[in-house]
């Protein structure tokens, strides 16, 4: 697989930008819309499952401690990145 150096992903949830595409379902959030995410997901323990950005299923891989997540197109998040915030 060609790997991306994207860091949008990585970017846009540092900057807690909204997301265009629910990370659990992968389905497009309307503008206004209140997103809805389970505590887990919230506290950053939840994997994301799509890309927010374009809503593409992710590649995911669990670690005992944490994930990190692979967007073909906007780069890879690590759960460590959210604990630095
Ligand atoms: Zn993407």
């Amino acid at each position: 697989m060609k790997r991306t150096d994207s860091q949008e992903l990585a970017a846009a949830l540092l900057t807690g930008e909204r997301p265009v595409f629910h990370p659990n379902t992968g389905q497009e959030i309307a503008k206004g819309e209140t997103i809805h995410l389970s505590p887990s997901a919230r506290a950053g323990l939840e994997a994301p499952r799509y890309c927010q950005i374009c809503g593409r299923r992710m590649i995911v891989q669990i670690r005992p401690d944490g994930w990190q997540a692979y967007c073909s197109r906007h780069g890879e998040v690590d759960s460590s990145y959210l604990d630095q915030r």
